[in-house]
């Protein structure tokens, strides 16, 4: 048993409603409107190739209908049943309220909450899940207009890949923000020297919050950019095995990459995912700048999204990054610490004087898989999946396409915090 945390269940669910009832709704459609204009992006792109993507569905479940004493995840529930949805995280704290609301009780600890983990269904364990079938359905939307007949094939492996890489490192945002929780609650405790100090982060308090106002929920944000950092332009990722046979395969690959960022960044895509745009330099990103450097296999993409993010144009956060904002929501949600206000998805109400803790937190980076990564719980694995080739052709085939040659399992460049919250390989649902 690894060190597994327990979840700070401390009074939950029932200390929430008093909590929020006096939260004020941020969202204020008004002044988004000067945020509406969309940004040119670059008007030459291959045909076929760079033909524009259909709106993305949702990489998480709705939750019109929010309450965490009704969570009881002994029931079996197939949430892919729902085309529109992409994959979803399932937060260890969740996992802790379930077992609080099946036996009336806390659980005692992180071995007994682990074996009540790993007794449920599949589709409802702790872990990122990602619903093969929205996938597959959403790759079928695509056009393929202009493209060789032979390599249409090839050109949906690669959006399906892409998709995958989006999905799975939008999930992970998830993770790493329940991980940042339990970084902060360490943190605290080192420097105040108590348990449970009303300093600690109240990771229930806050998930409540982001359900209760979805629209304006930073977290997804958060998520977003992780996708582009950690999955999209994740210079690191294994490059299909067609790469080599594809012409001019950098600036396509450049291409393809973009196609989806306009998916993401899209101004007609529902909030909070679109306004990503307000946090991104869109334009940077996809510059003929970056391009030129991508067809000259500079892979430094990742460290361009990092790099463009528009944190300086506020000026407290000019040595922040966006995981510093994500960690300075959640400080909010300590009784008796709301002093900056909670940081909305678009960039209305920015805390004016974010204290200093706040920065240089944690190491968010991609990491470089070694040969010997494959029986480390330090990356992301993908075990060897019982699907058939038949029920998710294109995932399937993404998926081989992530392995080393005699692996059974893929290993991804995305870094688990495996001393602070192991996570399992991911569920696949077909
Ligand atoms: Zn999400």
């Amino acid at each position: 048993m690894q060190n597994f945390p327990l979840p700070n269940l401390d009074g939950a669910p029932i200390r929430l409603n008093r909590d929020f009832d006096n939260l004020p709704n941020w969202y204020r459609e008004e002044d988004l409107k000067i945020f509406r204009e969309d940004h040119p992006f670059i008007n030459e792109i291959p045909k076929g190739w760079g033909n524009p993507w259909p709106d993305l569905p949702n990489p998480d479940e709705e939750h019109s209908e929010f309450f965490l004493d009704r969570i009881k995840l002994s029931e079996p529930r197939n949430r892919c049943e729902k085309r529109s949805l992409l994959g979803y995280y399932l937060s260890w704290h969740i996992i802790g309220v379930s077992f609080q609301n099946e036996n009336g009780r806390a659980p005692r600890n992180g071995s007994e909450l682990k074996s009540y983990n790993d007794g449920l269904p599949k589709e409802n364990r702790f872990g990122i899940h990602i619903c093969c079938k929205s996938i597959e359905e959403y790759i079928e939307r695509f056009s393929t207009d202009g493209i060789e007949p032979s390599e249409i094939p090839l050109y949906k492996e690669y959006c399906t890949f892409l998709t995958l890489v989006y999905v799975i490192a939008h999930e992970w945002g998830h993770y790493r923000s329940e991980v940042l929780s339990f970084q902060l609650t360490n943190f605290v405790k080192s420097v105040t020297g108590i348990d449970s100090s009303n300093l600690s982060p109240s990771y229930l308090s806050y998930f409540v919050n982001k359900k209760r106002f979805p629209l304006s929920n930073f977290e997804e944000v958060f998520a977003e950019w992780t996708s582009l950092k950690a999955g999209i332009f994740n210079y690191r990722m294994k490059k299909p095995s067609f790469a080599t046979m594809i012409p001019n395969w950098p600036i396509v690959e450049a291409t393809v990459e973009l196609m989806l960022t306009r998916a993401i960044s899209r101004p007609s895509r529902i909030r909070p995912y679109s306004d990503i745009r307000f946090w991104v330099d869109f334009d940077n990103i996809t510059s003929d700048k970056i391009m030129e450097r991508l067809s000259q296999n500079l892979r430094s993409l990742n460290r361009a999204v990092n790099d463009n993010t528009k944190l300086d144009l506020i000026k407290s956060f000019k040595n922040g990054k966006i995981i510093d904002l994500l960690m300075h929501n959640q400080m909010q949600f300590s009784l008796g610490h709301n002093f900056n206000g909670i940081i909305e998805s678009a960039p209305l109400a920015f805390p004016y004087k974010p204290d200093s803790v706040f920065y240089d937190f944690g190491d968010d980076e991609c990491m470089k898989t070694p040969r010997t990564a494959y029986n480390s719980n330090k990356y992301l694995r993908i075990e060897n999946q019982s699907f058939s080739l038949n029920a998710s052709p294109n995932i399937y085939k993404a998926i081989q396409g992530l392995k080393e040659p005699g692996e059974d399992d893929a290993v991804l460049p995305i870094k688990v915090f495996s001393q602070i919250l192991p996570l399992d390989p991911i569920y696949f649902h077909v």
